[in-house]
């Protein structure tokens, strides 16, 4: 995992949800968290912290035993209810027809391996203890996209993935050559991927692959071994996506280069290269290089149309372009906020691009906006993201601005729960302000009228 991989309030090895992450259940069995009412669940009686037992005479290990099995008409279905008591029910239903459960979060596998990049060894001491959890799960990977190295499959995990034919899988690959991948994963009983990844091939799965780029170790000729190894896959790879390593000033295990204005270039090179070709041969741009190596290698970003789906946008390839196409879109839609004054806090990297857009907002509305740029306390100066700044950041910022009339932050900042990283929560901060201050992710959120008190208190 990378800075750009670890998104606060969103994901793990790529992302997995943090809030959900801060929920994670310790107990192996599924258990009822919420039943709907009016649902064919609260009909049969079931009640919150009933256990799924078995479905069909198959027992029920996780959420995808529970949303696979039940997709028959007919079902036998054990369930122990809170009081202890042992019940099956017969039902009979339409699949597709929502039951209405909603399962306790469930136990998430925990990742064997040790990268010198993971994210989440640079995070400085101190920080609540959930947020320390490496996820490296296929379910995860299937259900939200969370990126996984498949390390820790099993036997029996490869027959589920195929049986239940989750597809398509967010499989980060790193290097195609094992002994390479071994070091880079600091795990000496990692599988080999190649295989691992053609066997699943051969059973319809398909994936999109990330590889973090670490200057001296993957990348130059492994990276084209890697490349070639997974464009050899054909179909079964959809995408790959090239993230630059990214480091914090704690990240101890880190003994490889940096990833400078030069190397970057040359990373983006390659994915040059290869999306020619893959444009000629299939269609498609197959390989992305990731916002970040663009920022780095000084690059202008492609346009929108160069990302087609925006297949890895939570893996920050395209997150920018696809903010500006949204926010240029939409600006027609502001209303007029003359003589406002309005701050918009951000990372260091986003500040360049930022100008551009607040220009646009700025003659569609007549406010005057001041951007805001801020250095990330908590992890140092090289993480630049800015859903990785801190309440504390937030209030540096803007403690001393009186002369604003309202502050828009990233929302990124902010988990489920209302906590920026450092265990700030938003409204204590947002008290302790002169302004008033509004969690956006693209101002037209904050600044579009209806309902929106940002708006509100600009107008
Ligand atoms: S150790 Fe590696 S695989 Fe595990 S969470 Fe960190 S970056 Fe991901």
């Amino acid at each position: 995992m990378n800075a750009a991989q670890w998104k606060w309030g969103r994901s793990v090895c790529r992302s997995a949800p943090v809030s959900y992450i801060e929920e994670f259940s310790v107990q192996v069995m599924v258990r009822v968290s919420r039943v709907i009412p009016g649902s064919i669940a609260e009909e049969l009686g079931l009640l919150a912290g009933t256990e799924l037992r078995a479905v069909n005479g198959r027992e029920i290990a996780d959420f995808l035993d529970w949303e696979f099995l039940t997709a028959d008409e007919e079902l036998t279905i054990e369930v122990r209810l809170p009081d202890g008591e042992d019940v099956v029910f017969d039902v009979e239903w339409e699949p597709g027809e929502p039951f209405g459960l909603e399962l306790e979060p469930p136990n998430i596998r925990r990742c064997a391996n040790r990268c010198e990049f993971c994210f989440i060894e640079g995070l400085p001491k101190g920080l609540r203890k959930q947020l320390y959890v490496r996820d490296d799960d296929y379910r995860l990977s299937f259900a939200y996209g969370n990126f996984a190295t498949l390390s820790n499959v099993k036997e029996r995990d490869i027959a589920r993935i195929l049986e239940y034919r989750l597809s398509p899988l967010y499989v980060s690959v790193h290097a195609t050559p094992w002994e390479v991948r071994k070091v880079l994963l600091n795990n000496p009983r990692v599988p080999n991927i190649v295989e691992q990844l053609t066997r699943l091939a051969a059973g319809g799965i398909q994936v999109h692959a990330q590889m973090v780029v670490v200057p001296g170790l993957n990348d130059g000729a492994v990276l084209e071994q890697s490349l070639t190894d997974l464009w050899n896959l054909g179909d079964a790879v959809l995408s790959t996506a090239l993230v630059p390593v990214g480091l914090t000033q704690f990240s101890h295990l880190y003994s490889g280069e940096s990833m400078g204005v030069e190397n970057a270039r040359r990373v983006l090179a390659s994915v040059e290269r290869w999306e020619a070709r893959a444009l000629a041969e299939r269609g498609d741009r197959w390989v992305y290089g990731s916002d970040e190596l663009y920022l780095l290698a000084q690059r202008a970003l492609p346009d929108a149309a160069h990302y087609g789906e925006f297949a890895q946008i939570e893996n920050g390839v395209g997150a920018i372009t696809a903010l500006r196409t949204r926010v240029l879109g939409g600006v027609g839609d502001l209303p007029r906020l003359d003589g406002k004054r309005i701050g918009v806090v951000t990372g260091m990297a986003m500040a360049p691009m930022m100008p551009e857009l607040l220009d646009r907002i700025s003659v569609q509305t007549g406010a005057m906006f001041e951007l805001i740029p801020l250095e990330n306390t908590l992890f140092g100066p090289t993480i630049t993201t800015a859903g990785l700044l801190t309440g504390a950041d937030i209030r540096r910022g803007l403690a001393d601005r009186h002369d604003l009339d309202l502050a828009l932050i990233p929302a990124e900042t902010i988990n489920d729960h209302g906590v920026f990283l450092d265990d700030e929560s938003f409204i204590a901060v947002r008290e302790s302000l002169p302004i008033p201050v509004y969690p956006s992710y693209d101002f037209l959120d904050a600044l579009i009228p209806e309902g929106v008190p940002a708006a509100r208190s600009a107008a």
